[in-house]
């Protein structure tokens, strides 16, 4: 790293998981630099606390802080989380549910055979194309396995976690702290903004002011500093993402081990999570509040979860877009106060984990010029516009079409460039793996997530147009690959046991 590049002080506004996460990484990355961290919260205000279940980007931010899964998972009530199980996206007979697996070495072996099948299916032919069958996680989460491989079977994992929210963030605060980053409850009343638009301060309600180089701006919804004092613009995704309201409650764990997966089930009007943890269930219905009301989606919830008419829950406005750049000035905006894609892929704390490491690695190479800033903004809008494609082909590819909410999601032509060339590629049996590649989007989502998506909703030619594969097709056998995920899966633990050993360790 080149030495003198990095801010002397950083002040962060927000205590919630986005303003925790980040003053650890500058600390961990700066703090022996010389750099001083501050973070700022209001304990009036509090946090959205919500935003349970992670991808597989947040186990690098533990190792990167070397913080072992023994000392955070317990005291987070975590569980592992091998992907996402979408149930009632499709109304296709023999698709009402498809697992999108968390990549592991052993679905290498497999993968060609499956990226063949649903190519082969697109084109008519009858061969096995639907995702359960082909992948390990799947089958962990089926059997309620650890993602752990041992030692006798060395083959890679990747895997998330789902956690309390509230008990992340205070571990983060107190990992943070005890590694010398300052502390501070206060009100921020005002914000301080000299004439060529760079921050001063921040002013608190007390009169006390908060002078920095780089003001981090992690104040959630709120948006104080790059909205509320720079006035950055908001660009808002509701075009195609319909979603902006949340409903969610607790409930008790059931009798059984909790699950390694996230289950995400279609409801009228948007889809509802359940995120197991070791001691409660999380659970919330993301909808439109253009298609259904508050009251009419909480009695939706309850029905769910067979809670009683009037069971406590509370609700939530989402702001789904991003604002236009993240770094503007001297001040970098991270969290929902930068933007929010929807929880469907849990993809947020991701998202502040590539933009602070991006920002560190940007300042550290070349310092904070204009060029510098270009370069990041390009970088992190990217980031969203991938992501944001993939989680509008969750609705736009979904083959449900019973209310008024699906029939719209389903329907719609508010579609990118980028994903209409997949579409294209996918519905006219070309090379999807090649079109990735073309548009370099690997680095968002992999061939293999996209592959899932498509097939497991059964995005194929109708029953009726199915031939036998012929000659010219490869037939696989499906029980062979059974059997081969199956042993595969014997290797790991039971979920309950791993989490047991984490807590006797701990
Ligand atoms: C319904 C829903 C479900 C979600 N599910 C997921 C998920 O599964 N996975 C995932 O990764 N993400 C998820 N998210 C997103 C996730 O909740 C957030 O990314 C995460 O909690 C970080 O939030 P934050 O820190 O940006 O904001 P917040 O938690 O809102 O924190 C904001 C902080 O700013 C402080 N603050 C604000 N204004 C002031 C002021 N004037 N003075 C002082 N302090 C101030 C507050 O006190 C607070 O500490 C979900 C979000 C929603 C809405």
């Amino acid at each position: 790293m080149s030495a003198g590049r990095q801010p002397r002080s950083i002040v962060i506004l927000g205590g919630g998981t986005a303003g925790w996460m980040a003053a650890n990484l500058f600390q961990h990355h700066w703090g022996k630099l010389g750099t001083r961290v501050t973070l700022i919260e209001s304990s009036d205000i509090g946090i959205i606390g919500v935003g349970e279940g992670s991808t597989p980007q947040l186990k690098h931010f533990f190792d990167t802080l070397g913080i072992a899964e023994g000392e955070w998972m317990p005291r987070c009530s975590a569980t592992y989380k091998t992907g996402i199980e979408f149930l009632g996206w499709s109304e296709r007979p023999g698709h009402g549910s498809y697992f999108h697996p968390f990549p592991t070495a052993v679905d290498s072996f497999t993968a060609p055979q499956f990226f063949y099948n649903t190519r082969a299916r697109r084109t008519g032919r009858d061969v096995w194309a639907h995702p359960d069958r082909f992948f390990l996680p799947t089958a962990l989460a089926h059997q309620c396995r650890a993602p752990l491989a041992p030692p006798n079977f060395p083959f890679l994992t990747s895997y998330g976690y789902h956690f309390d929210a509230h008990l992340l963030g205070a571990f983060l605060r107190e990992v943070a702290t005890r590694r010398g980053v300052e502390h501070v409850d206060a009100n921020i009343a005002s914000v301080a903004v000299g004439a060529n638009a760079e921050i001063e301060a921040l002013v608190a309600d007390d009169g006390r002011r908060f002078e920095a180089d780089l003001f981090v701006d992690a104040s959630g919804f709120r948006a104080v500093i790059i909205e509320g004092a720079l006035g950055e613009p908001h660009r808002g995704f509701g075009e195609n993402l319909f979603n902006d309201r949340a409903v969610v409650t607790p409930t008790p764990l059931p009798a059984e081990a909790p699950g390694v997966c996230t289950r995400a089930t279609a409801k009228s009007a948007g889809w509802i999570w359940h995120i197991p943890l070791t001691n409660r269930v999380g659970n919330g219905y993301v909808y439109s509040s253009r298609y259904t009301d508050p009251d009419a989606a909480a009695d939706e919830l309850r029905a769910h979860l067979g809670l009683p008419a009037g069971a406590e829950v509370r609700h939530l406005q989402m702001r789904v877009g991003r604002v236009e750049r993240s770094w503007v000035g001297n001040c970098l905006a991270i969290g929902l106060a930068q933007g929010f894609l929807e929880p469907l892929e849990a993809t947020a704390l991701h998202i502040v984990l590539a933009t602070v490491e991006s920002f560190i690695k940007a300042v550290d190479a070349d310092g904070q010029s204009p060029e510098a800033h270009d370069a990041f903004n390009d970088r992190i809008a990217r980031r969203y516009e991938g992501i944001r494609d993939y989680i509008v082909c969750h609705y736009r590819a979904a083959l449900r079409s019973d209310t008024d909410y699906w029939r719209d999601a389903t329907g719609h032509d508010e579609l990118s460039d980028s994903l209409k060339d997949i579409f294209t590629a996918w519905f006219t049996g070309g090379d999807v793996a090649e079109e990735f590649a073309r548009q370099d989007i690997g680095g968002y989502y992999s061939a293999l997530s996209w592959h899932c998506m498509l097939a497991g909703y059964g995005n194929f030619p109708d029953d009726g147009r199915i031939r036998p594969p012929g000659d010219d097709i490869e037939i696989f056998d499906m029980d062979e690959v059974d059997r081969f995920i199956h042993g595969c899966a014997l290797n790991f633990p039971a979920h309950q046991s791993a989490l047991n050993l984490l807590k006797e360790a701990a």
